[in-house]
């Protein structure tokens, strides 16, 4: 598998710190099972996160935002951080395993080990959808698209990660593949199209409801509950 969307760097520190919502962790959880490269800078943050703790001042610590903690990791020599972490037999992060599944293992226990047996509901033409957690604001929810159907234009009023597990889709950053991961926060505005034959199935999560920018897209928000 070659995967060449990740994760943000803010994203990755708060699913290492335990800052992420549910479903956003999940969808972290889910990529890191599959990306080696994401799996190495977890453990990195790992083990940079444990040597900070131990130079800061816990009045220090308890005052900082997430901004000032990711400030302070350029600070800290990336070779005595990681030499921890390489040795400890317990981190919480495994090596990616090749799987002839396609549902990475952090999945597995909501919806089972095979895209092809999922009971899919409709959600309106086109798209298809099994919801994972519905508490929240936002929705995290299986998707599957039709081919050429896409995600009307839309922003985001917080994080959006949306993991392709099959076929693949397009927007202005390019094409995703199975593994790859788009990460966005409030700033980005896009469409995403599933642009294979086979369309694409997705884990989508967000923290708040998208920002759809047509008068279209704003009523199928209403039926989509997106
Ligand atoms: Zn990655």
């Amino acid at each position: 598998m070659i995967i060449n969307h990740h994760l943000d760097e803010s994203t990755l520190f708060s699913y290492v710190a335990g800052a992420l919502s549910q479903g956003l962790a999940l969808a972290v959880a889910s990529h890191i099972s599959l990306c080696k490269h994401c799996q190495n800078r977890a453990s990195g943050m790992e083990g940079i996160g444990g040597a900070l703790l131990d130079q800061i001042a816990p009045e220090t610590i308890h005052e900082s935002s997430l901004e000032d903690v990711l400030a302070r990791l350029d600070d800290i020599p990336l070779s005595s951080a990681s030499g921890s972490v390489m040795s400890r037999p317990n981190s919480k992060f495994n090596k990616p395993k090749p799987r002839l599944s396609d549902v990475p293992v952090p999945l597995n226990e909501y919806i089972g080990e095979s895209l092809d047996a999922v009971k899919w509901k409709r959600l309106i033409p086109g798209f298809f959808y099994i919801d994972i957690f519905t508490k929240g604001e936002g929705t995290c929810r299986l998707l599957k698209v039709n081919p050429g159907k896409s995600i009307l234009p839309h922003g985001h009023q917080g994080s959006e990660l949306t993991l392709l597990l099959r076929g693949s889709f397009s927007d202005d950053r390019g094409q995703f593949n199975p593994g790859d991961i788009s990460d966005l926060d409030n700033e980005t505005e896009h469409e995403l199209l599933a642009d294979s034959e086979q369309g694409c199935i997705c884990l989508l999560v967000t923290d708040a409801p998208l920002r759809f920018l047509s008068p279209w897209g704003k009523l199928i928000q209403r039926v989509t509950g997106f």
